[in-house]
């Protein structure tokens, strides 16, 4: 299937500072795409609006479009807004589990769908929880609140809230920073085994990571995307 998410021509300015300079990227399905590059770079904000989570971000300007499916959701109104976000989740960066217990927070993604048979429901927590590697830590103290949790597991109960909700794109800004190196690499496992129904785009400031798990790249410095491509293709001819 071919690509449903794009950017084209799109700038940001924030206070007037020019963010984004002219970004054209597509972001191809079923495929693991990896945003690289220094830190400030622009990665994050490149990111977030992809489902317009910058929107509260005050003195800000955004030119150009981002097409979902041919529609730009920049001009998206807030009842087109939200049903893009269950199509196009985030995993933020700093892990922020909702105000309730861990199962809750893993049973909202069911609420959005109408799942609200607990037994489903029971089911699809569990699923998830195991998926992101957190099941065996948890299951005594599933009505336990989230905030009890340690950062990495929080950022595992994020991972596995976003997943819930089943979105067709699953933005993820570093997702693997503040774990182990044997979370991380189970997030990464999941990942590529997710590609096959959804499509990740991921930011990472480790290139080894990209090495590792990317399909697809996108390169950026100082608010451009300076290359873009499949990764066999950018890592081979760097
Ligand atoms: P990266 O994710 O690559 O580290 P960011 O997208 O977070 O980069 O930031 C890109 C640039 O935008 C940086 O110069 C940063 O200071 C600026 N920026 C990001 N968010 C804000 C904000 N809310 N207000 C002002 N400047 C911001
Ligand atoms: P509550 O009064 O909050 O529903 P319960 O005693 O029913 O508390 O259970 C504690 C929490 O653990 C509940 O949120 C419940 O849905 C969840 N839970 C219980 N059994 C399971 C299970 N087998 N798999 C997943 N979650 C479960």
């Amino acid at each position: 299937t071919g690509a449903r998410l794009q950017a084209r021509h799109l700038n940001v300015y924030i206070n007037g500072a020019h963010i984004l300079k002219d970004i054209n990227v597509e972001i191809p399905r079923n495929k693991i795409t990896c945003i690289i590059g220094p830190s400030g770079c622009g990665k994050s904000t490149l990111l977030r609006t992809f489902n317009r989570l910058n929107d509260n971000i005050e003195g800000l300007r955004m030119t150009g479009e981002v097409t979902f499916d041919g529609d730009n959701i920049l001009k998206a109104g807030s009842s087109r807004l939200s049903e893009l976000r269950r199509n196009i989740g985030l995993v933020p960066q700093r892990p922020c589990p909702l105000p309730m217990s861990i199962y809750d927070n893993v049973a909202y993604g069911c609420r959005i769908h109408g799942i609200h048979n607990r037994h489903q429901q029971n089911k699809i927590v569990r699923h998830y929880l195991r998926a992101v590697g957190l099941w065996d830590e948890v299951k005594d103290r599933l009505s336990s609140p989230a905030s009890r949790l340690s950062g990495g597991q929080q950022q595992r109960l994020c991972l596995a809230r976003s997943l819930a909700v089943e979105p067709t794109y699953l933005l993820a800004d570093e997702s693997t920073s503040a774990l182990d190196p044997i979370s991380s690499h189970k997030i990464e496992e999941l990942f590529t085994e997710l590609k096959v129904n959804n499509s990740i785009v991921m930011v990472t400031h480790t290139l080894s990571q990209a090495l590792r798990i990317a399909d697809h790249v996108i390169f950026m410095y100082m608010g451009k995307v300076v290359e873009e491509g499949d990764a066999e293709q950018v890592f081979r001819h760097p």
